[in-house]
């Protein structure tokens, strides 16, 4: 067969040689030991958390040696393309504050020197390759028609062999220069097929960053390189674009082990260099019969990564925690270096395990209650008021129209020796402060189980509204509220209480219980004195005066 006549039959219009396609992307000038990576993801209207693990370990490869880390979309598949998909992957990885070197924008080819950066603007790139490997005897035109192939996949489960195009299924394989320029004349679509050098049985040895040195069986199926309109699979643009961009690690989920023989076929046929690989393992779920399964997109809605958006949780709690599942000494260091930022840490690729980790929606609570709780009234409200502007106009509203009076309520139990650590996520604060504004608020809980208290709460309120006064510092306050209590017949001190409970109606506890209800409608608040304080005379006043109770 004469390849080089197929090449140009196929071919005829490239005009550039895989030198010159080289010499276009230039190898990098990069400081020794530098690595350059990437992420990569289709644009299919989802983005799984899964995939912020990836990013975040190319990320901090990429920059702790000095390299660079880029966006590259793989838009490849007309049929998993969505509207607005690449948009949710571009805001998706700013708000994580990923900070590429390199990579696609939105709508353009994006910006840096080994673009395009999205597959579907590269066409003539795999092409030229895809000419090489024909050239080569590598790859050869496959005219079969969808129906002949389900037919033959049918074949191939009723004889139990491995399904694909191979052996004697491959009947596109051996046609004729004069059988392929009939069909090519008759106007037939055909895919460019890989001659795979693999044999069924056939095994490689291969050694992956994480997983270690893996045996695994060899390709023996001739993949599709290039789809019937001239674009390329993933795999072909895989190992064309990460060798031309000179990626030197290729970190993504372990589901693309299956295909990595494949993979390493394309690079050595190509006469690319390998990456090195760095599979990750999969997130998992605790079942509720104690098993584990993967985090699904299906059934947990965590498993989106707009969910954590959308919930509120702050940027540095949502990273901070997988860093801690990616390195299990994080934590540790973080504990020894509170004020440090997250990039001084030593991540190491060593450190990762080979297994699935478990997913664990408690732990990134505790990592963002620790990182909110140490945020200024200021922050919180900047934080608060740009996540409500997306999920909660109604709230946004609320804060711009009165900015002190939020910041004084968001400021209760800061900035001491020890925060209040309430709030994991924003999405808890709208309904968490909705009783500093008359309109939303109302009395949600009940009055304390005892009895007595529950007689004596209108007179409660009545006498200690004929004492309140927004002008009593701290101790005062108290004072009233105790004297008041002790005149009713409630003891000083809880404790008191409890060695002689038949002496007493209640204790001062209650009390509070009490008026904490009625002014801010919950039997849970913040400190009670400082909630007076922010709403102010006239608010506590009236909630105090209603006929409550
Ligand atoms: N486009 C692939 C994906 O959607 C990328 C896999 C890789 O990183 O090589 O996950």
């Amino acid at each position: 067969m004469d390849y080089k006549k197929l090449a140009s039959l196929l071919f005829s219009h490239v005009t550039e040689t895989p030198e010159e396609t080289e010499a276009r992307f230039p190898r990098r000038n990069l400081p020794e030991g530098a690595k350059v990576t990437r992420i990569a993801p289709s644009p299919t209207g989802f983005v799984h958390f899964g995939n912020l693990f990836p990013a975040l370990v190319s990320e901090r490869l990429a920059h702790q040696s000095g390299g660079i880390f880029l966006l590259r979309i793989e838009d490849t598949d007309e049929k998993r393309k969505v509207e607005g998909a690449v948009e949710l992957i571009l805001s998706a990885f700013r708000h994580y504050e990923l900070g590429f070197d390199e990579g696609a924008l939105a709508n353009e080819e994006g910006f840096g020197n080994y673009g395009p950066y999205y597959q579907s603007l590269r066409a003539h790139v795999y092409h030229v390759f895809a000419k090489q490997l024909v050239e080569q005897g590598l790859a050869y035109p496959c005219f079969c028609t969808h129906e002949e192939l389900e037919a033959s996949h049918s074949a191939q489960e009723a004889a139990k062999v491995t399904p694909g195009y191979w052996g004697e299924w491959a009947t596109c394989r051996d046609l004729s220069l004069e059988e392929i320029e009939e069909k090519l004349a008759s106007g037939m679509s055909y895919t460019l097929r890989l001659k795979s050098p693999g044999k069924p049985g056939g095994r490689i040895r291969f050694t992956d960053t994480i997983k270690g040195d893996l045996e695994l069986d060899e390709n023996f199926t001739d993949a599709v390189l290039l789809k019937s309109d001239g674009i390329p699979t993933y795999h072909f643009a895989h190992a064309v674009d990460d060798h031309l961009m000179r990626v030197t690690h290729v970190v993504r989920g372990e589901e693309w082990l299956s295909t990595l023989p494949l993979h390493v076929q394309l690079f050595d046929l190509l006469g690319f260099r390998r990456p090195k690989y760095v599979h990750i393992a999969h997130l998992m779920k605790r079942t509720e019969d104690g098993g584990k399964r993967k985090l699904s997109k299906r059934h947990d809605p965590e498993a989106a990564l707009s969910f954590y958006q959308e919930s509120g949780y702050p940027v540095e709690g949502v990273r901070e925690y997988v860093m801690s599942v990616l390195n299990s000494n994080f934590e540790e260091w973080r504990r020894a270096n509170p004020a440090l930022d997250m990039k001084e840490f030593p991540f190491s690729i060593k450190k990762m395990s080979a297994s699935g980790a478990l997913f664990d929606l408690n732990k990134l609570d505790d990592i963002s209650k620790n990182i909110l709780a140490l945020r200024s009234a200021e922050e919180m409200y900047n934080d608060l008021l740009a996540w409500a502007k997306t999920y909660d106009a109604e709230f946004a509203s609320r804060l711009e129209q009165d900015p002190a009076y939020a910041k004084a309520y968001l400021g209760i139990g800061r900035g001491g020796e020890k925060p209040r650590k309430d709030f994991a996520r924003l999405s808890e604060l709208p309904q968490a402060m909705a009783f500093f504004y008359d309109d939303l608020y109302k009395v949600e809980d009940e009055l304390p189980e005892n009895e007595a208290v529950r007689a004596d709460a209108r007179e409660i309120l009545s006498r200690y509204s004929a004492l309140y006064s927004a002008d009593d510092d701290r101790d005062t306050w108290f004072d009233k509220i105790r004297t008041m209590g002790e005149e009713m017949g409630y003891a000083a001190r809880p404790k008191d209480y409890k060695q002689n409970p038949d002496a007493f109606r209640g204790h001062v506890g209650d009390i509070s219980a009490v008026l904490r209800l009625a002014v801010t409608g919950r039997k849970n608040s913040p400190d009670l004195y400082d909630v007076m304080q922010v709403l102010g005379y006239e608010r506590v006043a009236n909630r105090l005066n209603q006929d409550l109770f």
